[in-house]
Parts: structure tokens; C-alpha cells; sequence
């Protein structure tokens, strides 16, 4: 962890220690499970759609700080969200991690602590490992690879 600036690491080890909605979602209508073999992070992701809305989210899992870092902090933002608004935040996310660092970035509020990572392409994959199980599970689809 020695790679992110000092504030970035704050939050990111806060959501590590106390992830929100960390907990397994019995009335789900969606899941999917998410890995990435280059760092090993895991995670179950379950929502609760009700019409268009993603009325409750939650995730359970196992891995490094900035991936369940990550999956915490989707979770909050996800939240209360339509599907089409959740889609578009994920596109808006995977292009800060993956515009090349010496580009500007647009400001995603909390989430912009992952701006950092793009530094760092391994680490990439830890935080986007969220949002792509998230897109698996809405597109009904079990499984999520970052690879
Ligand atoms: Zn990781």
C-alpha cells in the first residue's frame, strides 16, 4: 500500500476495516461473483432490483484493501440508483482508472480516491473487480472476471 497518496489510503483503509454493506442479501433478485486471479480478491455481490431502481445492495468477500475498498464504496454509490444511472457510473469509473496518468480526470466525488490506481495497473484490476461483478449482475450473468 506503500503506492497511493496519504488521504487516498485513509479512506481506502476506513472502508477496508468497516466496509459497508458488508453482508449476504437473502431477497435478492440479482448476484453475481467476481474474481481477479492476479491479485486473488473475491467477491459475492447481491442486489435487490425493484422495477428500474436498485432498491438494496450488499456484497461479501475476501481480498486486498482497494478491492473490498472499492466494493464498499460502489455499494454506497449504487445505492437508491437506477440501473441505466448505475451502467453510466461504472462506464465513468472504468475510464478514471484507465486514462493514463498524466491526463485529466473527471471528479467523482468520494469514488475519485481510486484515481490513484491508474499509476499502478495491477491495482487497477483490484478496484474495478466491483464494478465489473456489478455489470455481471445486471446483465444476469453469474460470473465476473477482471481478466
Ligand atoms: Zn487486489
Amino acid at each position: 500500500m506503500g503506492d497511493l497518496s496519504d488521504l487516498y489510503q485513509e479512506v481506502i483503509l476506513d472502508h477496508n476495516r468497516r466496509p459497508r454493506n458488508f453482508r449476504v442479501l437473502e431477497q435478492a433478485s440479482h448476484h453475481a461473483e467476481g474474481f481477479n486471479p492476479l491479485c486473488g480478491d473475491r467477491l459475492n455481490l447481491f442486489l435487490a432490483i425493484d422495477g428500474d431502481v436498485i432498491a438494496d445492495v450488499a456484497f461479501q468477500g475476501s481480498g486486498c484493501a482497494i478491492s473490498k475498498a472499492s466494493a464498499s464504496l460502489m455499494t454506497d454509490a449504487v445505492k437508491g440508483q437506477t440501473v441505466g444511472a448505475a451502467q453510466s457510473l461504472f462506464a465513468r469509473f472504468h475510464q478514471m482508472v484507465t486514462t493514463p496518468p498524466d491526463r485529466a480526470v473527471e471528479d467523482l466525488g468520494k469514488l475519485s480516491v481510486f484515481a490513484g490506481v491508474r499509476e499502478f495497473p495491477v491495482r487497477v484490476k483490484c478496484a474495478s473487480l466491483a464494478w465489473h461483478t456489478l455489470k455481471a449482475a445486471l446483465e444476469r450473468n453469474e460470473k465476473a472476471s477482471t481478466e
